[in-house]
């Protein structure tokens, strides 16, 4: 195949144990997942149907070793939302709740870097998100945990700390919406492909950071990650 100008080039992540890549399609992310953050964000917890929005391939990074983040143009409030991450592995439509972990490849730590101002903005105008959500290195990933190897993951604490303190502190067993119910909505409405990531949302206690800040995030079960903020 020839190009007529260079590809852009395939964004991967760290997979732990082995030397093979994860190669990242596209990154769904589910909003409102966990009730109390949802109430922080000036809504009703209920059991609406979950809503997503994506992320290009280029938002992710390899946070499997400390790694740095640029502060995003165009913003005064670049949050932190500390979120479980799958990844699926074979892909599929239609798919039933109770098959829907037969898709995933495996489970990583990952931030969903927001410019809230410029998210907010948007709602409240009724406009896309893009702005707010979806630009380029706003998804640092750790090394992803293969469910073949460490199995799948249904519990476990999750948290951020910024410059050692506690910011977001939760367990994955208040997800609104579970992983296999967010693979099985997500693929009446699109088919899932291998590589695609799901972020499965974000527990309370979002708040900013600025340049020299480094953040901390960890699950339970799953390799943690460092990511610091620079100028
Ligand atoms: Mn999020």
């Amino acid at each position: 195949m020839n190009y007529a100008i260079a590809p852009a080039p395939v964004t991967s992540l760290t997979v732990e144990g082995i030397a093979e890549r994860f190669p990242v399609n596209r990154i769904f992310c589910v909003g409102r997942n966990y009730a109390a953050h949802a109430r922080e964000m000036g809504k009703d917890p209920d059991r609406d149907p979950p809503f997503f929005f994506m992320k290009p391939a280029n938002a992710a990074v390899d946070a499997a070793a400390p790694v740095g983040i640029p502060y995003p143009p165009k913003t005064a409030n670049f949050h932190h939302e500390i979120e479980l991450v799958v990844a699926i592995g074979k892909g599929g439509k239609n798919i039933a709740v109770d098959q829907a972990l037969d898709h995933v490849y495996g489970y990583a730590v990952g931030l969903d870097m927001t410019r809230r101002d410029l998210q907010l903005d948007a709602r409240d105008k009724g406009r896309p998100w893009e702005f707010g959500k979806s630009f380029a290195l706003s998804a640092p990933i750790g090394a992803v945990s293969r469910a073949a190897a460490q199995g799948h993951l249904n519990e476990g604490a999750i948290s951020v700390t910024v410059n050692g303190g506690a910011r977001q502190s939760s367990d994955v067993t208040k997800l609104i919406w579970s992983v296999s119910e967010c693979i099985a909505y997500l693929s009446e409405y699109e088919t899932l492909e291998p590589g695609d990531l799901i972020m499965t949302g974000t527990p309370e206690g979002v708040n900013a950071v600025v340049a020299g800040d480094v953040m901390q995030g960890e699950i339970s079960g799953l390799s943690g990650i460092t990511v610091k903020v620079t100028a």
